[in-house]
């Protein structure tokens, strides 16, 4: 699961945002939402506002806060918008309220996605080496598992207190303190409420990372977890000023040249099986690590495949192989309907999302869709 890239350092631009195993995202807009269409929610995610059901948590976390020296404030590896942008914020706010914070995430060599080079705060950025080994406190966000700390999964256990911020239903919890909440379309919208309650007015660069993280994650607002209070929250960020259609353009439609071949070789590669997934269909490609090399792309470029592989009507789950150069298989697939993808990736050691979920796995392409297909599809 570490997602390197091919070649540290020829790093492009990702053509979206999702994270590498599909676990930071939501179901697209024709899924349905196990929370209904949210119309009838009041502003505030569910569970995470004031008098929620973290409300004792919240006043636990806060007053860690203020009772630490220094602040570890750590997101998962191969960071996502969502990821970073949530650590980032949260390591300005902290910063300009005087604390000495230090962010980082488990992956060595670390590398920022070229679509996410735009946020702010990346001077607070440490290398996972430098935190410490038995950090006072340790704040991760968007960690859907403990795996995903990656290189600082040592240290974050070592913490005097870990706090758990994310967003994930599949989050087994873990931490001494745990802020998760599965009604929050991202773990950016989780922060927000945690800047309000430090007093942390919000700012262009707060702003700037928190409408990455929640547009990140909602797919631009479209997937079905995007709420009122989701509009309201990005209505905020909005009035501060920054401008989202460059961070909407850095995000989504910037890419290299050697994406768009990458991209046209897996589609080439797609197979359509109609009978596959009980008769619902299923979508799937694969991309070797050779033509990553060949045109300079990186994993975190080819995030985003998913999300045009998964667009034909026919097929109701999409699935993509990202071959590392050790030959791991990354799946990421994506479903509708009545599919519960997150099942399936369970029984290939993955998990995530109901609609959004993904694996890694060591062994060939063929095996693996075998045991894929089969994960979905017990009686066929
Ligand atoms: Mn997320």
């Amino acid at each position: 699961m570490a997602g390197e890239p091919a070649a540290a350092g020829s790093v492009r631009a990702s053509s979206t945002s999702t994270v590498e195993d599909a676990l930071a995202v939501l179901p697209g807009p024709r899924t349905e939402s196990p929370l209904g269409s949210g119309l009838s929610e009041p502003s505030g995610p569910a569970g995470c506002g004031p008098g929620g059901r973290f409300e004792e948590e919240w006043q636990r976390v806060v007053a860690e806060i203020g009772r630490a020296g220094s602040i570890d404030l750590i997101c998962h590896i191969s960071p996502d918008g969502d990821a970073l942008g949530s650590a980032l914020a949260a390591g300005i706010a902290l910063r300009g309220l005087g604390r000495e914070v230090r962010v980082s995430f488990g992956d060595d060599p670390q590398v920022i996605p070229e679509s996410l080079s735009f946020l702010p705060g990346q001077e607070l950025l440490v290398p996972a080496a430098r935190v410490p080994d038995a950090p006072d406190l340790v704040l991760c966000f968007d960690v859907a598992a403990e795996g995903r700390l990656g290189l600082l999964h040592a240290k974050a256990f070592a913490a005097r207190t870990l706090v758990v911020i994310d967003h994930h239903a599949s989050n087994p919890g873990f931490g001494t303190h745990r802020l998760i909440d599965p009604t929050a379309p991202a773990t950016a919208v989780l922060v927000d409420e945690l800047l309000r309650r430090l007093g942390v007015p919000l700012d262009q660069e707060l702003a700037t990372c928190l409408y990455t993280g929640v547009a990140t994650d909602t797919g631009s607002f479209k997937y079905a977890s995007t709420t009122p209070a989701t509009h309201e929250l990005a209505g905020r960020l909005l009035a501060t000023g920054i401008r989202h259609d460059l961070i909407s353009r850095q995000l989504w439609d910037t890419s290299s040249f050697g994406y768009l071949k990458v991209l046209a070789a897996a589609l080439e590669r797609a197979v359509y099986e109609p009978a596959a997934v009980g008769g619902r269909g299923l979508v799937w490609t694969w991309v070797p690590y050779q033509d990553l090399a060949l045109f300079s792309v990186t994993v975190e470029e080819i995030e985003g495949l998913i999300d045009i592989l998964r667009r034909p009507a026919e097929a109701e789950v999409a699935l993509v192989l990202k071959q590392d150069p050790d030959g791991t298989l990354r799946g990421s697939c994506r479903a509708r309907g009545a599919v519960d993808v997150a099942a399936a990736c369970a029984e290939l050691g993955g998990g995530g999302h109901t609609h959004a979920a993904g694996f890694a796995v060591r062994a060939d392409v063929p095996s693996t869709v075998a045991r894929f297909r089969a994960a979905l599809d017990p009686t066929g």
